[in-house]
């Protein structure tokens, strides 16, 4: 095996340049045109053929071994979030309302040195390896995007791999997870219609806002009593909306939230106790109620065979490190999309240096990460390509 890890390490200034450009320059999903150049840029000093405008702004890059082979999608993800940042770091966003909170600028710095490593190597490679760089993760489409203007074709790939820097664990942590890792994600918006009037005479009314209030404390029921115990899921709502005045009965009040579940099974019968419970309670009070239910990603779920080989090469890569096989998260990544078609794994790297107070949670305005992960997620990636495709 070629030693990634000192490879990564040697080429840790170019990563650290990279993250800190695209850090303190964040794009929003879709927007990702300066990134994309960069990247296309770096791709195209290497020699690799590179494709630009795949799902509006990914980039596509084909490193080809010396020999034929399986090909091996490896994707990264670009997109920053509408969030001002709050961390005093040298490098922060210059732009105002925009941050990598996310980490997605190390996913794009450990991509781009992934790409240098293994291409320094590839005369001893067999096989096609096709880098992803993937707009718009953060909930607007990017990945199915990218699988619209044909990622998962020409040439087909025979598996796929992502990671994803993960602050809820400290450095020096990783996590592979055979089967469900990250869960599946529906969105709801329920209207709830009833008859306004004045809030002195709630008789002559259908009062939506308590009817609402039955509604959000009977959802909850249904984790606690129809899903199994040993499985998991949540039904949360976020947003409850209706009226302005305080002497008035609003005609409507409007729900939101999301639904988060591993397997098709729970996440069925979460789907059809939600309807159920809302239409009958709000019948019950007299109200009429609107569902509209979207799916945003399935589950994340890994092949378990690639994960154990990924396990295997981390082992080999880093016999010190924390290995966790029981990491999962109610999160939820678009990366599902790929790993819907073909066998994958997504994979973390811990990031999180509670010492240096670089430990804020993923989408925290003051979020920023040990870069010394990216040599992890760099050298770890490269040898499990390498690892699949020598
Ligand atoms: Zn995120
Ligand atoms: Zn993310």
């Amino acid at each position: 095996m070629i030693d990634f890890k000192s490879e990564a390490q040697d080429l840790f200034s170019y990563m650290q340049d990279l993250r800190r450009d695209f850090h303190r320059h964040p794009e929003l999903g879709f927007q990702e045109l300066r990134t994309a150049g960069i990247v296309a840029r770096d791709l195209t000093e290497l020699g690799l053929e590179v494709s630009t405008g795949i799902g509006k702004t990914g980039v596509v890059a084909t490193l080809e071994g010396s020999q034929p082979g399986p090909v091996l999608l490896v994707r990264f993800d670009m997109d920053a979030l509408p969030i001002q940042e709050e961390t005093n770091a040298e490098y922060a966003s210059q732009t105002p309302g925009v941050m990598h909170a996310c980490g997605h600028d190390g996913h794009t710095a450990i991509g781009l040195t992934v790409a240098k490593m293994l291409n320094a190597h590839k005369d001893d490679l067999g096989g096609t390896v096709k880098f992803v760089f993937q707009p718009a993760e953060e909930g607007l489409g990017g990945a199915q995007a990218m699988v619209a203007d044909g990622v998962l074709e020409n040439p087909r790939p025979d598996r796929c791999l992502s990671l994803h820097l993960w602050n809820d664990k400290p450095f020096g942590w990783i996590g592979i997870t055979p089967g469900p890792a990250m869960s599946a994600s529906d969105r709801f918006t329920v209207m709830m219609s009833g008859r306004g009037g004045h809030g002195a005479a709630p008789h002559l009314t259908i009062d939506p806002v308590v009817a609402g209030a039955q509604v959000v404390t009977a959802l909850q029921n249904i984790v606690s009593r129809d899903v199994d115990p040993l499985e998991s899921a949540v039904v949360t709502v976020t947003s409850m909306r209706g009226g302005e005045a305080f002497n008035v009965i609003p005609e409507a009040v409007e729900l939101r939230g999301t639904i988060r579940t591993f397997k098709p099974a729970i996440r069925e019968v979460v789907l059809k106790r939600f309807g159920e419970i809302v239409s009958g309670v709000s019948n019950a009070m007299g109200c009429q109620a609107d569902v509209d239910l979207q799916s945003i990603t399935p589950a994340v779920i890994n092949d378990p065979e690639l994960a154990g080989q990924v396990l295997e090469v981390a082992n080999a890569v880093y016999p010190q490190a924390e290995i966790s096989t029981q990491e999962r998260t109610m999160g939820s990544e678009d990366m599902a999309f790929m790993m819907d078609d073909i066998p994958g794994c997504y994979f973390f790297i811990g990031s999180a240096d509670h010492e240096r107070g670089l430990d804020a949670g993923h989408h925290h305005p003051k979020f920023d990460f040990n870069e010394d992960a990216l040599i992890t997620g760099a050298a770890l990636m490269a040898a499990v390509v390498w690892d699949f495709l020598r």
